[in-house]
């Protein structure tokens, strides 16, 4: 089919693009490049890749917006290698290309993709992340890295206080996953890092969906006329096709039944469970594997090199369940998963179209993703599909499902640990969905707290402190992009939480976690 795209340069010059293989990139990419894509097995371009890569290579600014699984990465490495490959850099030119990802796991798989790709070629690459040895990366970094992928933390810290790090003859600085970027509230480090960079060269900015703060970055971080490449604009499905998503309605108490019996059925299919915060992972990786169902787990208060480990044993494993709070959702690449389940809500639809874009990626692939709703939360499905997600009901056997109530609360009344960690799964819930950005489907007065606690095996609900149940306005409410201290700080003040309710407009500058990022999700 022959496609239209605008070509760089010229607003009038119209190219028309059927042949998308590699081998017409033959007169401006080297043969090593090409011959390092050969054997990664590919031949044709993705669409994103056909359209973004010829401006690039053109040394053009570009903003990219591509549904995840649509082969970004390619699209903004071959450039990038191309541009260390032209002027012919060495160790000693110092860092030519920087590219910035939004988490760890992120951040290692495009290395892991730039390694691919660099298999023919003499240039230095590096990875610089937040959890890994600063000294060790600042030793290499003097050395000389020519392509650097890094989290924006770990590279500001270099950039500010690592004196051999050699970033003037930058020529190319890539955000990918920009969205994911701030929404996770390193808007302040990007805008650091982007004073300290070298003005003159070129910038890209990909992510898999456009937003006002993307905009923002735009406008701060590239030149007056980038060119934009919206993948998906005219597309009537914003989730990959080959996936098959479904939705089933299940009240509080029965939640934990449903999800273990639907994990004992599937237990020798690749399963990812997404849970909405982290305490909640820890507890149900604890229960799970107590209960003899072996289940990986990786979340943002573990160590960096366990979240490794866990990330690379799920990604080559055929078969296997990992829980994850959102820090796995964004970007990652794992190949053949099979169902992603969703047992916590989403945020929003966009984090629910992050989410299942953890499977059938790749074009030709096929998956699976379940929603599961409370009758209470059915409104989401409203903006599901506004947000053009086709989302149908699936048939659940309720009869088939395990009644493993009383064993369960058993469990937990006499295992101490176990219920301890219950304890803290059921308060971090409802804390976190009391920070639901769409308050009119997930509102938490709807949660019935006796029912919620029998799901983590509590026949009494645990306090919270929470003040559900009193006036909505009396109860501080935590700010939105779920922040942490904010909340705490107006617990004992009902005007301050009122205040910063309306004030509730931007993430929020200030305390971290030790790892870097804003909460630990
Ligand atoms: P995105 O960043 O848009 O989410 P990725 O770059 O991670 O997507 O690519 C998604 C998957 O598609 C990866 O498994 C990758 O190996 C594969 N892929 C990338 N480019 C091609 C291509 N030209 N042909 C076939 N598969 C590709
Ligand atoms: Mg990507």
């Amino acid at each position: 089919m022959a496609k239209l795209a605008t070509m760089p340069g010229s607003a009038v010059a119209l190219q028309i693009i059927n042949d998308t293989s590699f081998s017409t990139l033959e007169i401006s990419v080297c043969e090593n490049t090409l011959k390092a894509i050969k054997d990664m097995g590919f031949t044709n371009m993705t669409e994103i890749q056909a359209r973004a890569i010829p401006p690039l290579l053109e040394g053009r600014d570009l903003v990219g917006a591509a549904k995840t699984g649509s082969g970004k990465t390619l699209a903004f490495l071959i450039p990038a290698v191309e541009l260390i490959y032209k002027l012919k850099f060495m160790p000693r030119n110092g860092t030519g290309c920087i590219i910035i990802s939004p988490t760890r796991e992120l951040s290692m798989q495009t290395f892991g993709v730039l390694k691919e790709l660099m298999k023919y070629h003499y240039h230095t690459y590096g990875l610089l992340m937040g959890g890994a040895s600063r000294q060790t990366e600042a030793q290499k970094l003097a050395k000389g890295i020519n392509i650097i992928v890094a989290t924006p933390g770990r590279l500001l810290d270099h950039l500010q206080n690592t004196p051999d790090f050699l970033f003037k003859n930058l020529q190319c600085l890539i955000i990918d996953e920009a969205d994911r970027i701030l929404d996770i509230g390193f808007e302040e480090e990007l805008k650091q890092i982007i004073n300290i960079l070298p003005k003159r060269r070129q910038t890209v900015l990909l992510s898999a969906t456009q937003t006002k703060k993307t905009e923002m970055l735009t406008t701060l971080a590239l030149k007056k006329e980038p060119v934009y490449v919206g993948v998906d604009d005219e597309k009537e499905e914003a989730t990959v096709e080959g996936l098959e998503q479904g939705y089933v309605v299940c009240p509080s108490e029965k939640r934990f039944l449903l999800l273990f019996t639907f994990l004992k059925k599937n237990r020798n299919k690749k399963v990812m469970v997404f849970f909405s915060s982290c305490m909640s992972v820890k507890f149900h990786h604890e229960l799970l594997n107590y209960i003899d169902l072996p289940v990986l787990s990786i979340h943002g208060k573990q160590k960096q090199t366990k979240r490794t480990t866990t990330f690379f044993q799920f990604c080559n494993a055929t078969s296997g369940i990992l829980l994850c709070t959102d820090v796995a959702a964004r970007g990652l690449d794992i190949p053949d998963v099979d169902w992603i389940v969703q047992y916590d809500p989403p945020d929003d639809p966009k984090e629910y179209i992050h989410r299942v874009g953890r499977t059938a990626r790749g074009e030709g692939s096929s998956g699976h993703a379940l929603l599961i709703l409370r009758p209470e939360e059915l409104g989401f499905l409203r903006y599901l599909k506004q947000a053009r997600v086709p989302v149908n009901e699936f048939d659940f056997s309720w009869n088939k499902v395990a009644d493993i109530q009383l064993q369960l609360e058993k469990l937990i009344a006499k295992n101490y640990f176990l219920n301890m960690s219950g304890k803290e799964a059921f308060k971090a819930y409802v804390r976190a969905y009391d920070s639901h950005h769409l308050k009119q489907i997930f509102d938490v007065e709807t949660l019935d707290l006796a029912k919620v606690a029998k799901s983590f095996g509590f026949t009494v609900p645990p306090a919270v402190d929470l003040k559900v149940g009193i006036s909505k306005e009396a109860r501080p409410r935590k700010r939105l992009g779920g922040g942490g201290y904010g909340y705490f700080n107006s617990m004992n003040n009902p005007k301050a939480a009122r205040k910063i309710e309306r004030t509730k407009t931007f993430g929020q500058i200030g305390k971290r976690a030790k790892d870097g990022r804003q909460f630990s999700r």
